[in-house]
């Protein structure tokens, strides 16, 4: 259930109401909006009775929240999210442009890539070390030294960074070498894996898996924020269809329909949702005329040369043609792309 407090409640009335909670054996989550200041009460609402708690000074109203998903709905913060990751903004207006390969393979392609998109005007560089394979045979990430070349290709091109983590007992290491954790779609449901890194106060991008309802997304996003992880973007990656002429197929109406229902930020990830970079262009485009608070495309210099995902690799031109695109597009909607602060170096 929320508790809304009463206009401009002082910060005396905010402690109470949260210590009385505490008191009674629940988790209080505090959320100041503009306008209203609420706190989100977790744990099994039938055992706590609304009456003595709407008697407590300060308090206005004490609401259920209807739906099973509680710190990510829209009852709980009406406003958009938006989240700092190192000076690049997303949610309420602002877009993250996240691109990079597949896989981290050396210092010199990763340095070569991130140069590359940071020019056209990404804001956010990717690469994952862990590499989720559906073959055990394939090539399965650099790990640590993987992690390295990552966060100092960021330092570099003063970039936030993102990587993959598969495995809980892999986060400690992980949210040492990066700016946002990216739970992938194959582990989008790894409950154990969503309560880590909620420990965690490292941003999250949290893929939709491949056969997950718009529900199941906003639920895993609630194991994180129940946590007390705050920073929740979500990410459309496209779901599994009859279609066999894509690699998945990509659920545009999944953005305005969480977007609807929830405060957090949403991207897409055209890369993955198609796997051609034949199309990649053109659902980036409608994501972001969607409502998408961001695009995730996966560049690289040589893709025949890719040791994962090549084959729907963007090159650095088509990713600096695309980035104008969808620059106007942008412009055209009022949205802004923040670039990070710091000159690379
Ligand atoms: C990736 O980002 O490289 C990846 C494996 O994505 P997904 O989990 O969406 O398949
Ligand atoms: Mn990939």
């Amino acid at each position: 259930m929320i508790i809304v407090l009463k206009p401009n409640p002082t910060p005396a009335q905010i402690r109470h109401v949260v210590e009385r909670i505490e008191e009674l054996g629940f988790v209080p989550h505090l959320s100041q909006g503009v306008s209203r200041t609420i706190i989100g009460v977790i744990g099994d609402e039938e055992k706590l009775q609304m009456e003595p708690l709407q008697a407590i000074d300060g308090v206005e109203t004490v609401v259920p929240i209807l739906k099973p998903f509680k710190l990510a709905s829209r009852e709980f913060h009406a406003e958009d999210s938006i989240f700092d990751i190192k000076g690049v903004k997303v949610g309420g207006g602002h877009l993250m442009m996240i691109a990079g390969p597949c896989a981290i393979e050396s210092e010199s392609r990763l340095f070569e890539i991130a140069e590359s998109v940071k020019e056209a005007g990404a804001n956010v560089l990717r690469g994952g070390a862990f590499k989720p394979r559906t073959s055990p045979y394939s090539f399965q990430g650099m790990g640590e030294d993987g992690l390295k070349i990552l966060q100092a290709a960021g330092e570099e091109f003063a970039m936030p960074v993102v990587t993959e983590v598969m495995d809980p007992r892999q986060v400690d290491l992980v949210v040492r070498y990066t700016d946002m954790i990216q739970i992938g779609a194959r582990n989008m449901q790894n409950f154990d894996l969503l309560k880590e890194v909620g420990r965690t106060r490292t941003p999250v991008l949290l893929k939709r898996g491949m056969s997950a309802t718009v529900k199941d997304l906003l639920m895993s996003a609630e194991y994180v924020l129940a946590q007390g992880n705050r920073e929740v973007i979500l990410c459309e990656r496209g779901v599994r269809s009859f279609e066999d002429s894509t690699r998945n197929m990509m659920d545009i109406s999944s953005v305005p329909n969480v977007k609807g229902q929830s405060h957090l930020p949403m991207i897409v990830d055209p890369s993955h949702a198609t796997g051609r970079p034949d199309l990649i262009p053109a659902m980036a485009r409608a994501g972001l005329a969607a409502g998408a608070d961001g695009v995730h495309i996966e560049v690289h210099s040589c893709p025949e040369k890719a040791l994962s995902d090549g084959p729907q690799a963007l090159l650095p031109a088509q990713y600096l043609h695309l980035m104008h695109e969808l620059r106007g597009l942008a412009d055209l909607m009022g949205r802004s792309i923040d670039s990070c602060e710091g000159v690379p170096a």
